[in-house]
């Protein structure tokens, strides 16, 4: 039964990452993601059997058959990661609302993550919705409404608060208002305490990558794509990382 559940998550999953692969591609063109998908450099329309989940990249041997131009890597790694990240909530959260809410969360993630490293868009079509989506959720689940209200209002001024300073300081655009929308849906979904852990990992991951990145040179860093690793983060692993972090100091 758990081996069929697992299955039956795995092939959803890689629907579920294919859809996403499809709007990661057509999204900053402003095209419906059943557009017809054209090669990015000759425009030549990629066959239906080369768009199958996973099974047409290795067909089509990863790039366009006309031009040879190599397809983006996102296109193999989205039908790979979505069902994998959505096994690794099953185990820890199994059949539960919280299994379903993580997920919607998970997803919206992996689509915020390839749309900010890719073309620095976050956009309020997913965050927005996605607040809605937490607030439906807090009436049956273990954070409640109000919790949930608090946490993503306070999270949300925060980050208001950093981005100001950061551009009083530097007088630098750091945080775009797509970022500050990121941890509002964050906020909302997961509560003060896990958004808090998931502000304080993204700025760490942040950090390490852009010191040894490339980053570092055009200082567009694509900071929500490391707010969702972060989340992904906390959402597997917060509250025992936060009760370890306690334990050290004895609270
Ligand atoms: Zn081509």
């Amino acid at each position: 039964m758990w081996i069929l559940r697992i299955g039956l998550i795995a092939i959803t999953g890689i629907f579920i990452g294919w859809l996403c692969t499809k709007i990661i591609s057509q999204f900053p063109k402003r095209q419906h993601i059943f557009h017809s998908t054209k090669c990015n450099n000759c425009d030549t329309p990629i066959k239906p059997f080369q768009q199958l989940p996973i099974i047409g990249y290795f067909l089509s041997h990863g790039k366009c058959s006309t031009c040879g131009r190599k397809y983006r890597s996102f296109v193999i790694i989205v039908p790979f990661i979505t069902p994998l990240l959505l096994i690794l909530l099953f185990v820890k959260f199994h059949f539960s609302l919280l299994f379903f809410q993580y997920s919607l969360l998970t997803i919206a993630g992996i689509l915020i993550f390839f749309l900010d490293i890719n073309d620095r868009i976050i956009p309020d079509i997913i965050t927005l919705p996605m607040i809605l989506v937490a607030l439906i959720f807090s009436f049956f689940n273990d954070l409640g409404f109000w919790a949930t209200l608090q946490g993503g209002a306070f999270c949300a001024g925060i980050f208001l608060l950093i981005a100001i300073i950061f551009r009083l300081i530097t007088k630098r655009e750091g945080l775009g208002g797509g970022d500050i929308k990121l941890i509002c849906m964050i906020g909302f979904s997961l509560g003060f305490k896990l958004t808090f852990l998931t502000i304080f990992l993204s700025s760490v991951i942040g950090m390490i990558i852009y010191a040894f990145s490339k980053f570092r040179r055009t200082m567009l860093i694509p900071f929500g794509s490391f707010i969702v690793i972060a989340m992904f983060v906390s959402i597997m692993t917060g509250n025992e990382l936060i009760n370890w972090y306690l334990g050290i100091w004895g609270i």
